[in-house]
C-alpha cells in the first residue's frame, strides 16, 4: 500500500514561485503523470516528494504519515533520473546489486532479486556488461531496474525516456506500461510530451506556472479540458480556439467566428444562460469535431481547402470559411487538393465554450 498525498505544498526558488498551493492524492498502485511545459514545476514537485528538494510550507504524506521532514534515504521512494546516473566502472549486475548491498542484503537474496529484475526488464544477457557498452534504451532499463530492486513503496520517474530517439521511446513506453502492470507500484512520471502522458497515465496532472490546471484520466482531460490552457496543451494538432458570439436565429443557436457562422442546437442558449455566461466567449473545437462533406447539406457552410497535411492514416485540412480558418481532420485523401470547395459544420458534442477572460471552461455538453 502506498498512497502519496500533497497538502497545500508551496515552494519558492528565490523570487520564483515554483509550486503554488498544490493539493493532490496519488492512489495506491496508480500511475500518475505530471504534464506541463518546461519550467512549470513538474520536476521540483517530484523531487520534493522524493526528499531531494525542501518545501516552504505544506505537507507531503506517504500512507497518511508526513514525510516532508524525513531524509530522502528514509522515505522508501525510488527516483529514476533522465540521465541514468549509472556507476560507469560497475557491471550491470553490480549496478543493480548496489542499492541492496548498501542496506546489507545477503548475497543469495541479492542474486535472486537482480536476476528476477533483470529478467523482467529483458536485460539478463547484459548483466556482465559495463554501462559504456549499452545503448540508451538498455541504460535506462538498468536505471529503472536499480530503482526497482529494493521494492520501493513508490517509484518516481523524471522524463526517463526523454533523451531516447522517437522509435525507442515508443518501445520503452510499452515496456513501462507492462512493467507497471506487473509491479503495480505507485508511480509518478514527469514529462512534457502529451503523447507519452496520454498513453501511460491512469490520471494526468496538467501543470502550468506551478499550478495544477486539471487532474483527470487521459480521456477526461482530452474530452473535457477544464480551461483554455489544458485545451491547447493536450491534443495534436491543437484544438481550434476562436472568440465567438452566440445568438438565436431560426430556432437554432448561431455561433459567429469572425465572418463565418455555424448552427448549433438551441439548447446551447439555455445552457449559457444557466451558466450565467455574460462575458466574452471562446469556442474550442478539435480538428475531428470540424466535419467535412463534399455535399451541401443542411447546416453546412461552404469552405475552401487552404492547406492539406497528410498524416498517413488521416489528413489535417485547413479550411477557409470567409475570413476564418478552421483546422479539420478528414479521412486520407478526402479533400483532393488545395483550393477545392467543400462544406463544413461543427459537431455539437465537440463544441467547447470557455470564458475568454478567466480561461475557464463553461463545461457545456451538447449532444449530436
Ligand atoms: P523542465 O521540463 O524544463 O525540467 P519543469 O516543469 O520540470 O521543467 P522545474 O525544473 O521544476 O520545471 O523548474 C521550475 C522553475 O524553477 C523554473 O523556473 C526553474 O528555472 C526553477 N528552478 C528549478 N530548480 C532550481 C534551482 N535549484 N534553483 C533555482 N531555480 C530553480
Amino acid at each position: 500500500m502506498a498512497e502519496i498525498e500533497l497538502r497545500h505544498v508551496d515552494k519558492h526558488f528565490g523570487p520564483v514561485h515554483v509550486i503554488r498551493d498544490v493539493n493532490l492524492t496519488v492512489k495506491d498502485k496508480e500511475f500518475v503523470v505530471f504534464l506541463g511545459p518546461s519550467g512549470c514545476g513538474k520536476t521540483t514537485t517530484l523531487r520534493a516528494i522524493a526528499g531531494l528538494e525542501e518545501i516552504d510550507t505544506g505537507d507531503i504524506l506517504l500512507d497518511g504519515k508526513p514525510i516532508q521532514d524525513l531524509r530522502a534515504a528514509d522515505r522508501d521512494i525510488a527516483f529514476v533520473f533522465q540521465n541514468y546516473a549509472l556507476y560507469p566502472h560497475f557491471t550491470v549486475y553490480e549496478n543493480l546489486a548496489f542499492p541492496l548491498r548498501a542496506v546489507g542484503t545477503g548475497r543469495d537474496a541479492i542474486d535472486t532479486t537482480v536476476r528476477s529484475v533483470g529478467k523482467s526488464l529483458g536485460i539478463t544477457h547484459l548483466l556482465n556488461a559495463r554501462p559504456s557498452a549499452l545503448s540508451g534504451g538498455d541504460m535506462q532499463r538498468v536505471a529503472i531496474g536499480r530503482a526497482l530492486v529494493r521494492r520501493p513503496k513508490a517509484l518516481l520517474l523524471d522524463e526517463p525516456i526523454g533523451s531516447l530517439d522517437a522509435k525507442l521511446r515508443e518501445t520503452m513506453r510499452v515496456e513501462l506500461k507492462r512493467l507497471h502492470f506487473e509491479n503495480g507500484s505507485t508511480s509518478i512520471y514527469v514529462t512534457h510530451d502529451q503523447v507519452e502522458a496520454m498513453s501511460l497515465a491512469d490520471r494526468i496532472v496538467v501543470m502550468n506556472d506551478g499550478i495544477l490546471q486539471q487532474v483527470g484520466t487521459p480521456t477526461e482531460v482530452y474530452l473535457h479540458p477544464a480551461n483554455l490552457f489544458v485545451a491547447q496543451f493536450i491534443g495534436s494538432p491543437v484544438m481550434n480556439i476562436a472568440p465567438t458570439r452566440v445568438s438565436q436565429a431560426d430556432g437554432k443557436a448561431r455561433i459567429e467566428l469572425e465572418s463565418a457562422s455555424f448552427e448549433l442546437p438551441p439548447e446551447l442558449l439555455g445552457m449559457l444562460e444557466q451558466k450565467k455566461a455574460t462575458g466574452d466567449l471562446s469556442l474550442g473545437v478539435r480538428p475531428e469535431g470540424v466535419l467535412v462533406s463534399h455535399d451541401d447539406q443542411p447546416g453546412y457552410r461552404a469552405a475552401e481547402a487552404h492547406l492539406i497535411q497528410p498524416y498517413g492514416g488521416f489528413d489535417i485540412v485547413d479550411l477557409r470559411i470567409g475570413t476564418k480558418t478552421l483546422r479539420a481532420r478528414t479521412t486520407s485523401g478526402y479533400v483532393g487538393k488545395v483550393g477545392d470547395r467543400v462544406f463544413t459544420r461543427i459537431a455539437p458534442s465537440q463544441a467547447h465554450f470557455f470564458d475568454t477572460k478567466s480561461g475557464a471552461s463553461l463545461d457545456i455538453r451538447l449532444g449530436d
